[in-house]
């Protein structure tokens, strides 16, 4: 026998091998035939482990009663929800490489105008005899204003929304 459950207290010895025993098959359990009958003297003088052996016996009963088969009409719902799950991800993944197109689109679009718009600059400041430091100060300003202008309306929602909401709130 187990070292382990040798040495366990009884109570918790007694509920180890009910549980091995899957309950139903005390009887039928051969190699356990000592343990068999020092389980039972025990289940006869303590009642909380007999109830323990109970308890067992009934939950296993239960669940053996459960019928398991699956209707048609289960099994049809769970192959459409499958497919309906299947063609979801199918989506994302196509909307994701759309994303992925757009992005690569946008980053080359822009690498170019800003290639030209540097150049624009250099021509300006030429032709107007500016000093270099001039219009690459001006091509800065000019290149940064959108991002800058977007960000402040950002902010500005931002505190917007924040008051609305507090608004709400008071
Ligand atoms: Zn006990």
């Amino acid at each position: 026998m187990n070292p382990d459950l040798m040495n366990a207290d009884p109570h918790e010895r007694a509920r180890l091998m009910i549980a091995l025993s899957g309950t139903e098959g005390l009887s039928s359990a051969k190699p356990w035939h000592a343990e068999e009958s020092w389980l039972a003297a025990h289940l006869e003088s303590c009642a909380s482990c007999r109830a323990f052996a109970e308890n067992s016996r009934e939950t296993i009963r239960a669940l053996r009663g459960i019928p398991i088969t699956a209707s048609g009409r289960l099994v049809f719902t769970t192959q459409m929800r499958v497919r309906q799950r299947a063609a979801e991800l199918r989506r994302q993944q196509e909307r994701f490489w759309v994303i992925c197109v757009c992005c690569a689109a946008v980053t080359l679009s822009t690498a170019v105008s800003t290639a030209l718009l540097w150049r624009g600059f250099a021509w300006l400041g030429h032709q107007a005899r500016l000093s270099t430091p001039v219009w690459e100060s001006g091509f800065v300003v000019f290149y940064l204003t959108p991002a800058v202008l977007v960000g402040i309306l950002l902010l500005a929602r931002g505190t917007f929304l924040a008051d609305h909401n507090g608004s709400f709130q008071d």
